[in-house]
C-alpha cells in the first residue's frame, strides 16, 4: 500500500545518499508543513535548513561524498564565526537548494509515487514551493514525530559511515521497508550475501531466535526478524546525551510480536545483561564488529558495563515506561 508516509520513509531511508542535504530538507519541510502552510519561499526555508546542516557539520565534518560544496563551505564559515546569519541565509538561498528540490522526490532513479510539493521556483508571482496536501497530512499525522526521529537516525548513520569508512550496511543492517506493516524488515536473501553485515552477525549470534522471547523467528519478509532498538529510537527526539542509540551496540533482532509489544519502550532492567553479554561476546570472539562496538561503548568490559548502565538510567528517565519481555522462554544469557 503506497501511502504518503511509506513513500516518505522510502525517500529518507533508501534514497541515494551523496550528501545529507535531503535529511535537513525533509526535516525542514515537515516542520514548516506542521504549521499548516501550503506555500513557502526559499528565504523562509533557508534558516532552519542551514541551521540543521551547521549543527551536523559540528557533529561530523563530512556531510557529503563530493569533494567540495560551496554551500557547506558557507555553513562552515558560519560555524567559524566568519559569516553572519543573514549572509548565511543569502548563501543558502543561492546555493543550498540547487539539487535537493529536484533530487528529493527521486526513488531508485524514478519519481516517487507521491509528490509532497510542487516546484514553483520559476513562478514570478509566488516563487517557492507549493506544499501539497500529502505533505500537510503527513506533518499532522500521529507519526510525524517518528518520522523526525527516523530522519535524525538515518542522518547519523550515513555520516558515521562516511566518517569511519565502514559501509552503512555494516553499521546498520540492510533493511527493507515493508509498506504494509510499516516496519523495517530484513530480507533473507540479502542477509545471506551480507556476511560481514550486522544482520548476519546478529542472526548468527542469536541463532535465528528472538532476543526477547527466545522463540525461533519467522523467516518470511513480512513477519520475519525485525531490527530492534533496545533503548528506543524515540530517544533521538529527546534531549538525549547518551551514546547513539541507532548503532549496533543497541540493535538486536526481534520477532514481530515482541517488536509490536515493545513499541517505544526500553526493556525492563533484568533483561539488559543479555545485551551487555552479547556485546562482550562479539568483542571477545574477534568478530568484525569488534572495533565498531568498542568505539561505540568502550574498550573494556568495565567501561562498557558503566556505559550501558548509565545509558539505561538516562533512557528510562526520559522515557520511563519499560516493557517486560515474555519470561517463559527465558530471557537470561544462554550462550
Ligand atoms: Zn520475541
Amino acid at each position: 500500500m503506497v501511502t504518503g508516509e511509506s513513500v516518505w520513509r522510502a525517500i529518507v531511508l533508501y534514497g541515494a545518499n551523496s550528501a545529507t542535504y535531503k535529511f535537513a530538507f525533509g526535516a525542514t519541510l515537515l516542520e514548516i508543513a506542521a504549521t499548516g502552510r501550503n506555500h513557502v519561499t526559499l528565504e523562509e526555508l533557508a534558516p532552519r535548513y542551514a541551521e540543521l546542516l551547521c549543527q551536523a557539520l559540528q557533529r561530523q565534518p563530512r556531510q557529503g561524498t563530493a569533494g567540495r560544496s560551496k554551500f557547506l563551505d558557507a555553513c562552515r564559515a558560519f560555524n567559524a564565526g566568519e559569516l553572519d546569519v543573514d549572509a548565511l541565509g543569502r548563501r543558502t538561498v543561492q546555493l543550498g537548494f540547487n539539487n535537493v528540490i529536484d533530487a528529493f522526490p527521486q526513488l531508485s532513479g524514478g519519481q516517487a509515487p507521491v509528490r509532497y510539493y510542487e516546484d514553483q521556483r520559476k513562478n514570478s508571482v509566488a516563487p517557492g514551493l507549493t506544499l501539497r496536501d500529502e505533505l500537510l497530512e503527513l506533518a499532522e499525522s500521529v507519526h510525524a514525530q517518528d518520522l523526525g526521529a527516523e530522519t535524525v537516525a538515518r542522518w547519523r548513520l550515513v555520516e558515521t559511515a562516511w566518517a569511519t569508512g565502514i559501509s552503512d550496511a555494516v553499521l546498520a543492517p540492510p533493511l527493507v521497508y515493508d509498506p504494509d506493516t510499516q516496519h523495517l524488515v530484513l530480507q533473507t536473501k540479502q542477509r545471506r550475501k551480507s556476511v560481514t553485515g550486522v544482520v548476519a552477525a546478529l542472526s548468527g549470534y542469536q541463532d535465528g531466535r528472538c532476543a526477547y522471547c527466545n522463540q525461533v523467528m519467522a523467516r518470511d519478509t513480512r513477519t520475519g526478524p525485525i531490527v530492534e532498538h533496545v533503548l528506543p529510537w524515540k530517544l533521538l527526539t529527546r534531549p538525549w546525551n547518551g551514546p547513539d542509540v541507532d548503532a549496533i551496540w543497541n540493535l538486536v533482532l526481534s520477532c514481530k510480536p515482541c517488536n509490536d509489544a515493545k513499541r517505544d519502550r526500553a526493556p525492563h532492567e533484568p533483561w539488559m545483561p543479555w545485551l551487555e553479554q552479547r556485546n562482550n561476546d562479539l568483542i571477545e570472539s574477534r568478530h568484525p564488529l569488534r572495533e565498531v562496538l568498542m568505539a561505540q561503548i568502550g574498550e573494556t568490559a568495565a567501561v562498557r558495563h558503566a556505559t550501558l548502565k548509565l545509558a539505561y538510567q538516562r533512557a528510562t528517565e526520559l522515557l520511563p515506561a519499560v516493557w517486560a519481555p515474555p519470561t517463559s522462554q527465558g530471557n537470561g544469557v544462554e550462550l
